[in-house]
């Protein structure tokens, strides 16, 4: 399976951490890419060092200047043929993101079909990159807004999602007219390689070679010069919210623009009329998706004291019958985490939720056994807390759920917005009145405000992305293509008069 997709994908025998028009030879550190599957190290790929990085940037910067100029629909003609390409190697792709990354099967495909999907929404968008027409008060004057490319953008991703992200910023970034350079994480090389060398054959022949620059490297070497690169006008990075505190006060010093999407702690609140089949199985979903390694994962489950109990036990039914394994046998519903410092820091998670008073209801073991040689397997766990547990106001990137029981909707809104992070929420509930008053200004604080559906999942359609410590960026659909680009103002005078605006009188 693995030699399989490492061949189909041409990645076999590739070990340049750096690409720009073509693969680089690097001299950087060695950088082994290990699958959480069984512990086998997949590949090991010589990491970019500054000198590398800089030979991307320069690339970056030359085609730049050809692409703004390159028409918008044509730009999103390459994309369209971008999106052909992924579609080929959907089963691959999908099948690496498992092997590298550890989600299961079914999540991998869902994965590359978000790349799929944000290549079509690229493309329609490639025509409509629309600015206002704004009257003017002057006479024969005419005030437009145009939207202009920026130039190379930085695009960071963390290890979850290991190519979605990516394809979230670079299609709407190339169809705005933009060059950029990706910095993927340093436990998920592979998947950026892929993907970067699978969309050179579409770049290359429509002659933007050095428009998709990748650099796989350490953060203080090749990140940090990343950020505090004055020719990257925007960064965009995903990930902790650690991290993104460092990114955004780098980039902020020398002006650039930062687009942050970082950690969530995300609760899903469910009522005494809420319809429990529904909630129970978005609640198994969101809190053991990816094994609880989403941005979007349910952390907090705050429960009607009504059906508290009852759900609980609901529950824990659920479970008991969770098959954890392998992620490319398409019986598992939770693969391993990413990798053994993942389980340390869950453990060490448990055993201080344990001392602030948390009562562990199932789960949270390591697994052991040949199935589970690389050490990266766990049994999810179910912890009944006091809404004041200090842990709970914590993102432990791990399938963790703190279950509490509330009075009523309004405690509830107050404990879900009592945390620093603000990426998703939700509420089940039958009462329109109850639904209303959770997506009233008073009522959730998060990016994502979801009814009678669970808090991880989101389509590409919509604006994605989250409040407060969570970074305040929004990326994917809407209007998000905006944060890629610069808005120009434009003042035409046809007339043969100079009229000052608010009627001011010179000379
Ligand atoms: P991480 O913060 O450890 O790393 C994320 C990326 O930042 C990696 O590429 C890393 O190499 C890079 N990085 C770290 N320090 C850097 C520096 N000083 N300069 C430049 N780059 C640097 O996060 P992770 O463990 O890979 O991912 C998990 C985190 O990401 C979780 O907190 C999760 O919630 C968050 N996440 C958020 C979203 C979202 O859309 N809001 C999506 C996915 C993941």
């Amino acid at each position: 399976m693995k030699t399989n997709v490492l061949k189909t994908l041409k990645i076999q025998d590739i070990n340049a951490g750096a690409f720009a028009e073509t693969a680089l030879k690097s001299s950087g550190a060695l950088l082994e890419s290990v699958s959480p599957i069984d512990g086998e190290v997949l590949a090991k790929i010589q990491q970019a060092t500054l000198a590398d990085y800089k030979q991307v940037q320069q690339q970056a910067i030359t085609a730049f200047k050809r692409l703004r100029l390159f028409p918008a629909p044509k730009r999103g003609e390459i994309v369209r043929h971008m999106g052909l390409k992924l579609r080929e190697h959907k089963e691959a792709l999908g099948a690496l993101i498992s092997l590298e990354m550890g989600k299961i099967h079914a999540e991998g495909m869902g994965e590359v079909q978000e790349m799929i999907d944000m290549a079509d929404f690229a493309v329609g968008l490639s025509r409509q990159l629309h600015g206002l027409n704004i009257v003017s008060e002057r006479p024969a004057h005419r005030i437009i807004e145009q939207w202009q490319p920026l130039g190379v953008v930085g695009i960071i991703t963390a290890f979850n999602f290991p190519m979605a992200v990516w394809a979230w910023n670079a299609f709407l970034a190339f169809v705005c007219g933009n060059s950029m350079i990706w910095k993927p994480s340093q436990k998920t090389p592979l998947c950026a390689l892929a993907v970067q060398q699978l969309l050179h054959e579409v770049l290359e022949p429509a002659g933007f070679a050095g428009a998709m620059g990748l650099v796989i490297g350490k953060d203080d070497e090749v990140g940090e010069a990343m950020i505090a690169d004055t020719e990257l006008p925007l960064i965009s990075a995903t990930g902790s919210c650690r991290m993104g505190k460092r990114v955004g006060e780098v980039v902020a010093k020398r002006f650039g623009r930062s687009l942050l999407e970082l950690g969530g702690n995300n609760a899903v609140i469910v009522m005494d009329d809420a319809r429990l089949d529904l909630a129970l199985r978005a609640v198994v979903f969101g809190a053991l998706g990816t094994s609880g390694q989403r941005c979007t994962s349910t952390r907090r489950l705050l429960l009607h004291e009504a059906i508290a109990d009852n759900f609980i036990g609901k529950l824990l039914k659920s479970y008991e019958q969770v098959q954890i394994g392998d992620p490319l046998d398409n019986k598992t519903l939770m693969g391993p985490l990413i990798d053994r410092d993942a389980v340390a820091m869950m453990q060490q998670a448990l055993g201080q939720i344990k001392q602030q008073g948390g009562e562990i209801l199932y789960g949270g073991e390591v697994l052991s056994g040949p199935a589970y040689k690389s050490g990266c397997y766990v049994r999810p766990a179910l912890v009944k807390a006091r809404s004041d547990l200090p842990l709970m106001q914590q993102e432990t990137f791990a399938p963790i759920l703190y279950v509490t029981a509330v009075r009523d909707l309004e405690t509830a809104v107050v404990i879900q917005n009592s945390v620093s992070q603000g990426l998703s929420s939700s509420l089940f509930t039958e009462s329109l009145r109850d639904a209303e008053y959770f997506l009233s200004a008073g009522g959730s604080d998060c990016g994502i405000a979801n009814i009678n559906l669970g808090t991880s999942g989101a389509e590409i359609g919509g604006a994605f992305g989250g409040e407060k410590h969570t970074g305040g960026g929004r990326e994917s659909g809407s209007d998000a293509w905006k944060n890629y680009m610069r808005r120009q103002t434009q003042t035409i005078n046809a007339s043969l008069e100079l009229p000052l605006a608010q009627g001011i009188q010179f000379g």
